[in-house]
Order: structure tokens, then sequence, then C-alpha cells
């Protein structure tokens, strides 16, 4: 992953404040998936896009689930895929190494076959950039880590053992087989993301929370957006996100509406502004030739 250990726990520290003035109740937490609000009214196995969805009026959730309606990707969804692709790669190779005999030597040689498997599928030189720079950043991120962690200034570095993870969201309604970025502590989930800042990507914090309570049965409060993108170098901002009572009413609502409308089938309008990255602005448009 490409943030370090002390950029997490400074966010940690200025978030943990907001969560001792307004904490979750317990009927709040993932692990209370037997009762409502987080029961939900029936189990469809939705992905987290379904109900954190860019589209306005959860058209596009409509389209692929009620019309059967298969996109392909746009060239921006697809800087994302190969951005997630190659932190996951990346990360693979260092677990390997961490457990292995490999020289520094082969361990670099490694990442850089790693990394130019994915630029080589970008659209653009741009995606090409932002791919090669989240790709050694992530290297670099993580053996510093690693090696503070060896002097013992820092945790270990779980950002490394524990990324891209396998989560069962069935229990609030989710998918059983959800992938979360990263969970750098026990109490932490990151969100890594590629577009715009969008108050959704909170949303998705929120349904990743309650899907670990769900399946750990322990508290996992605070959320870190991680946005990278290029302008003539690798930037990276970091948001920390409180996932607190308001944010999960709101996903809970969220989810609840998009199974009303999937259970009924209604036909959410087009959208007024639709983001012009949505790969079904062609469906949409032929629908509804006004729009
Ligand atoms: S084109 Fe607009 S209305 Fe249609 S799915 Fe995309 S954002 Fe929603």
């Amino acid at each position: 992953m490409v943030v370090k250990s002390e950029v997490l726990l400074k966010w940690l520290r200025t978030l943990r404040y907001l969560a001792e003035g307004y904490p979750v109740e317990p009927e709040l937490r993932g692990w209370s998936w037997q009762s409502p609000p987080v029961r939900p009214r029936s189990y469809l196995g939705l992905a987290v896009q379904d109900v954190a969805s860019y589209c306005p009026t959860r058209r596009d959730t409509w389209l692929r689930r009620v019309v059967g309606v298969r996109a392909q990707p746009t060239p921006p969804m697809r800087v994302g895929l190969e951005v997630h692709g190659v932190v996951t790669s990346v990360t693979a190779v260092l677990r390997r190494y961490l457990f292995s005999n490999y020289s520094p030597a082969v361990l670099s040689r490694e990442v850089e076959k790693a990394v130019e498997s994915h630029t080589k599928n970008c659209p653009t030189r741009e995606c090409a950039q932002v791919v090669r720079g989240v790709g050694w950043l992530t290297y670099h991120t993580l053996v510093s880590d690693w090696l503070w962690s060896s002097y013992g200034v820092m945790p270990v570095p779980a950002m490394a053992l524990f990324s891209e993870l396998r989560v069962d969201g069935s229990p609030i309604g989710l998918s059983n087989n959800m992938r979360v970025d990263a969970i750098p502590m026990a109490n932490v989930v990151v969100d890594l993301k590629t577009g715009k800042r969008s108050d959704v990507h909170e949303l998705a914090l929120a349904a990743y929370a309650l899907a670990l309570e769900a399946s750990l049965e322990a508290p996992v409060d605070y959320g870190l957006l991680v946005y990278v993108w290029w302008n003539g170098a690798l930037q990276v901002e970091t948001r920390g996100v409180y996932i607190g009572p308001d944010l999960r009413k709101s996903f809970l609502d969220a989810r609840d509406e998009v199974i009303d409308m999937l259970l009924t089938k209604r036909e959410p309008q087009v959208a007024v502004d639709c983001p012009q990255t949505c790969p079904y602005l062609e469906v949409c448009r032929v629908e509804n030739p006004s729009s």
C-alpha cells in the first residue's frame, strides 16, 4: 500500500477525538446483523458499488442487476483496475520475499516484472505513469515500514500481510466475496481511489467496516481514503474518515433503498448530471435521447 504507517497513525490521533465524542451504538455494529437496522430486508448479495454508486439515481445498479446490461470498463476504470492490480502484485512479491531467501537484486527484478505486467495493459501513457509510480511507491513504503519495525520504532506493518482481503458481506446483505484493499490495523480499513473525490467513497468505507465487523466480531471505526493521480509526478492524498453513527445510518438507508428498487424492479430516472466517465452513457442516451 502507498501510505506509510506514520501517516495512518497521524490520522488516527485526529479521528479518535471524534469517536470519543460520538461513539457508535452497538445496534449499528456489523455484528448486530440479526436485527434491524443492520439486518437487511432481503439478501441479494449486493456489490459495494451497487450501494455506493457514482450514478445520482443508481440507474447503473438497475441496468446491471435488473436489465442485465454488461458495460465495458471505460479508460478511467481501467486505470483503477491496473492500479489495484499493481498494488496486489507488488505486495504479493514482498510477502514472498519476507518468507524466503530472495536476494535484494532478485526482489527488485521481481517487483519490476510485477509493475510492467500492469503498465503494459494501460490504455494511455498517463495510466502507465500512475501504475508505475504506485507500484514502486508500494514497494518503497512497505520496505521502509518493515525496516522501521525491525528496529522496534513502528508496529509490524500489517499492510504487507493484510491487503486485498476477501470478506463475507452476506450477513448484511452484501456479496459473500467482497474485496477490501487493506486492513493495516484491526480497527482501520483502507480504500485506494483513482477517480475524483466523492461522498460515495465514504459510504463504501461504511460497507467494508460493517462487513468486517460482522465477520470478525471486532469494531472497525476508522477509514482511510487514499487518492492517487498523475500531475507531472505521482500525487497521493489521504483522508481519514470516522465511520460513526451517521455514516453507518446513511449506508444502511442507501442499502435498503437499493434492495427496494431491485425487489420492485422500479426503473430509476436517467440522471441529469451524469459523470462523463460512466460506462452506461450510451445505453442511457439510447433509452432517453433527450438526456
Ligand atoms: S448514464 Fe447517467 S443515468 Fe445512466 S447509469 Fe450513468 S450516471 Fe446513471
